[in-house]
């Protein structure tokens, strides 16, 4: 099974939204580009949510075949591990390693200096197409790196071998996801990281590195964009040489799990890809169910009573919300409004200060970033929350398909 050139890792929390989603690519298809859509939820918004990876499945199926779609699809296993992955098996095949939390584990020594043997060309500086700089790689340089990541590639190894017993070599699409760390990989190490995973046998089609900056959720870039642009770049040309010198799948792509909403680095992202040539999966369509926020409360009535105490009760669960989320959100609690100022908001108004637009006095990043996460108060409204979404229907699914094809899918795919 082989990934796209170009794919979009859609997010949709309450499963509603899918064929909104998949119309967006529809679109961008009939003007000439081929996304793939990869639907992506993880084992956290399953478990706030409480639904099961087969609902998403589902939810795939359902928006394919209404819209006829017969290209690729996939359903990610969204940042899975060893403890996770077992209930994701049936029902995906793409599968997003999550190796993170192994990084700076030490590796076995005599699997490092193997390493060393094996790769005496990562232990001298290395000049690569594509990159000004020369590679500082040198023996101690790659050791340290070593030390640093291969006990995370043994790891997606472990959980890659137990995914290929279940389903067979060939039949699911791996990624390798390093993201969710504090510090950035830089192009060296991703290089080495390439090789282990090439020595270990994993089929690599995506692999996401953590990129320099802030990728907060929902909101946009904060970080240095000629800086981000650079190391983009440099990884684009690490994975053009890794696929040659390991032998590695020639569709390995990279993976920006960019947290939606990225606006500031997609122009430059946009012209990487077709100075390259390169493909790409990006990840960015977890604001869908802010889209569905704004169109409740834009529709006035019960639906703006939803959004409100949403509102009332995530400012109320403050810790209880952001904590699983505190390395992905900025929130600055003194420019929350309090929820009495809320209440005396119309529609437009609470729209307004969530969509992001940042051109928009009212718009507020730590109210939307704080409703972001909130989900979990709508996912406790059960069926109150549901019978909304079900009455609002075509408005909300018209503001779905619109901001992934005019805010995400044109900047990237056809400027
Ligand atoms: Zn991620």
């Amino acid at each position: 099974m082989k990934i796209m050139k170009y794919t979009m890792g859609i997010g949709d929390r309450f499963g509603r939204q899918g064929e909104a989603q998949l119309a967006a690519l529809v679109k961008v298809r009939s003007l000439g580009v081929e996304v793939g859509p990869v639907w992506n939820k993880s084992h956290r918004e399953h478990c706030i949510v409480k639904t099961e990876p087969m609902d998403v499945r589902n939810e795939a199926d359902a928006a394919v075949s209404a819209l006829d779609w017969n290209l690729p699809y996939f359903v990610d296993a969204d940042h899975i591990n060893l403890k996770t992955v077992d209930r994701f098996i049936d029902s995906s095949n793409f599968f997003s390693l999550d190796v993170a939390d192994a990084i700076g584990q030490v590796a076995d020594a005599r699997y490092v200096e193997q390493f060393l043997k094996r790769h005496p060309e990562l232990l001298r500086p290395l000049d690569i197409d594509g990159i000004a700089n020369t590679l500082p790689l040198s023996k101690s340089r790659t050791r340290d790196i070593a030390n640093k990541y291969l006990f995370a590639v043994k790891s997606a190894a472990a959980i890659y071998g137990r995914i290929e017993d279940e389903k067979g070599a060939g039949r699911f699409v791996t990624e390798v996801s390093m993201d969710e760390t504090s510090t950035p990989q830089t192009p060296d190490e991703l290089l080495a990281i390439l090789a282990a995973l090439a020595d270990e046998g994993i089929p690599v089609q995506t692999i996401a590195p953590r990129f320099s900056g802030r990728f907060n959720k929902g909101v946009d870039y904060v970080g240095d964009v000629a800086a981000f642009e650079a190391e983009f770049r440099a990884d684009l040309a690490v994975i053009a040489h890794a696929v040659k010198a390991y032998g590695l799948s020639v569709n390995l792509k990279l993976s920006v799990h960019s947290g939606s909403d990225k606006f500031a680095i997609y122009p430059c992202i946009a012209q990487a890809l077709q100075d390259t040539g390169a493909g790409l999966h990006i990840k960015t369509a977890g604001t869908t169910w802010l889209e569905e926020l704004i169109s409740l409360a834009e529709s006035g009535g019960g639906g703006l009573r939803i959004a409100k105490e949403v509102y009332r009760d995530a400012l109320g669960r403050f810790d209880e919300l952001c904590g699983p989320y505190a390395d992905v959100i900025d929130i600055d609690p003194q420019n929350l409004p309090t929820a009495d100022i809320v209440a005396e908001w119309d529609g437009p108004r609470f729209a307004s200060a969530i969509r992001h637009d940042s051109g928009c006095a009212d718009y507020n990043s730590d109210l939307r970033q704080l409703l972001h996460v909130g989900y979990k108060v709508a996912a406790e409204m059960g069926d109150r929350y549901l019978d909304a979404l079900t009455a609002n229907r075509v408005v909300i699914s018209q503001h779905v398909q619109e901001n992934l094809f005019e805010r995400h899918l044109k900047p990237l795919f056809l400027s």
